[in-house]
């Protein structure tokens, strides 16, 4: 059923949360059967969010349940954890981190009492090595103390592609090339053609760069080109989107600042005048926009500079 549902939490200990949601509810969307979606809000983290800004998702089998990014704070995780129970009692065996970023992987702390493989891209383990505790603390700092929950490294690794099976139902984690960044992880379920792609896709939020433009946009193609694929779950946007059709607004951002960039670089204008140009285009198109765009086209800039 394709229905919109809200599950209401009921239990929480506030004392305990100190960031949680201003909202007791928690809206989740079931996009296939057995497959449920929590939209991320188009925002910045804030204390009023709890990081609650990327979306998070999850899978039921027959036997198990299997999480794909279990939220953006210790607070997020632990309303993710509370929705998962209100609809089955099946143990949480599996728990994605499609990438580093913290507003993906920090509920993560909210589910280590279930005992679950906490999975991840074979380089997500140095990068949480080398930037973890940064983030933690940044995002404390915005949350309040004891709010972020711990850096939960992964305990296995995917160095290719991996399956699990839920009891009857087979998903295949793919590990990719640096793109969005180097350890982006996507999850097909067969049962249903969905791909989950972590923030290898973004759909109405501007994408944030924090790897290779070009080598994003091969991925996107290797993506598009997923066997079975029919629709997506963005890592910001709706909860879901037709596939690939719905790569189409990301594909177009990342390749106009690919040829913009490539003008700017061959008319030597630097990039200062490069960040005001390129992409222009792209502004009232998404939100957020003026908090990265000029990020990416700098992150660019220094990528294209020496083709
Ligand atoms: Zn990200």
């Amino acid at each position: 059923m394709l229905d919109r549902r809200h599950v209401l939490i009921g239990g929480l200990c506030l004392c305990c949360l100190p960031a949680v949601s201003r909202a007791a509810s928690f809206a989740l969307r079931e996009i296939a059967p057995g497959i449920h979606v929590r939209r991320g809000v188009d925002e910045e983290a804030s204390r009023g969010n709890a990081d609650a800004i990327a979306n998070a998702g999850f899978i039921i089998g027959g036997e198990s349940v299997l999480v794909f990014d279990p939220g953006g704070s210790l607070a997020d995780g632990a309303q993710l954890r509370a929705a998962i129970r209100a609809l089955t009692d099946l143990p949480i065996r599996h728990v994605v981190m499609s990438h580093a970023h913290p507003d993906h992987i920090f509920g993560a702390g909210a589910f280590l009492d279930d005992k679950p493989a906490f999975v991840g891209h074979a380089r997500l383990g140095p990068a949480l090595a080398a930037r973890g505790e940064y983030y933690r603390e940044r995002l404390e700092a915005v949350l309040g103390p004891g709010a972020a929950g711990p850096v939960v490294m992964p305990t296995v690794e995917v160095k290719e592609t991996l399956e699990f099976d839920l009891g009857g139902r087979m998903v295949r984690l793919t590990a990719h090339p640096l793109a969005h960044t180097d350890n982006d992880l996507t999850l097909l379920d067969g049962a249903s053609g969905t791909l989950f792609c972590g923030d290898l896709l973004f759909v109405g939020r501007v994408p944030a760069l924090d790897g290779s433009v070009l080598g994003w946009l091969q991925v996107l193609d290797a993506l598009k080109a997923a066997q079975g694929a029919t629709q997506a779950v963005p890592g910001h946007g709706p909860e879901r989107v037709d596939w690939p059709a719905g790569a189409a607004d990301l594909e177009r951002y990342l390749r106009t600042l690919v040829l913009e960039t490539r003008v700017a670089v061959r008319d030597n204008i630097g990039i200062e005048a490069a960040v005001a140009r390129v992409g222009a285009g792209e502004r009232g198109r998404w939100t957020l926009f003026e908090d990265y765009h000029g990020r990416n086209v700098t992150q660019v800039y220094k990528e294209l500079e020496w083709e």
